[in-house]
């Protein structure tokens, strides 16, 4: 299994750290996750600021851990002129700044790194929706990935009111009920849906039982927990 969205690093909160890498790594060893891809955590200074996190410490653990896939977080405010190779995808977090999906910024860094794209959606927020995240992949030619597909109720009502083209994907994490991702998969089928954890906001066991939820054949199992994942990033 492949688990599309784990972040290094705690969330701090009064002085506590919850979750961290160690202990991620463990639970994925026990459920038979291989594979995993790495973003930075978001702490709080680099929303106030405007800075991306640290994406430095994930190569530097992608250099250990051959199960480490690394992704890149951007932000617009604060764009690299080029990108190390090993990275195998970039994501966007729009509650840097509150800057849209498909904001000109997005799509013109988009289009020059020319990799696969996972972008954090909340169908609450007008800069996060679903309409944005559709609005983005019609005017790129890599996959695009919904990170939490939309995450609240709304989504659930909001997802007939949206064409999306092929390139878009679904991803498990931090979705609010089972119906929405049931929709989904009505919708669009398991070619579209992509496990992910958000871990620590999120943990790899919950994701596979919402997957579960959909009764899903040994085929499409598969494909939701690695084949979609692994084809879109051309990983073994
Ligand atoms: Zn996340």
């Amino acid at each position: 299994m492949i688990d599309a969205h784990v972040h290094l690093g705690s969330i701090p909160s009064k002085g506590e750290k919850w979750g961290n890498f160690e202990e991620y790594k463990k639970i994925a060893k026990k459920i038979g996750v291989e594979k995993y891809c790495v973003v930075p955590i978001g702490l709080p200074n680099n929303f106030t600021d405007k800075t991306t996190p640290d994406n430095d410490s994930v190569l530097r653990e992608a250099d250990k851990n051959n199960s480490v896939i690394p992704v890149y977080w951007f932000n617009v405010f604060d764009l690299p002129k080029t990108l190390d190779g090993r990275y195998k995808a970039i994501k966007l977090h729009s509650d840097i700044g509150e800057v849209a999906i498909n904001d000109k910024r997005v799509v013109d860094f988009v289009k020059k790194i020319n990799l696969p794209v996972f972008v954090h959606t909340n169908e609450s927020k007008k800069y996060s929706d679903l309409g944005t995240v559709s609005s983005l992949a019609n005017k790129v030619d890599v996959p695009v990935i919904a990170v939490h597909s939309g995450s609240v109720t709304k989504t659930f009502f909001k997802l007939d009111n949206y064409t999306f083209p092929k390139n878009v994907y679904f991803e498990t994490s931090g979705i609010q009920y089972a119906v929405i991702l049931k929709k989904i998969y009505k919708k669009f089928g398991a070619e579209r849906i992509i496990l992910g954890s958000d871990y620590p906001f999120g943990d790899p066991r919950v994701s596979l039982a919402m997957i579960e939820t959909l009764d899903p054949s040994e085929k499409e199992y598969k494909l939701m927990t690695k084949e979609n994942i692994s084809k879109i990033l051309n990983i073994k």
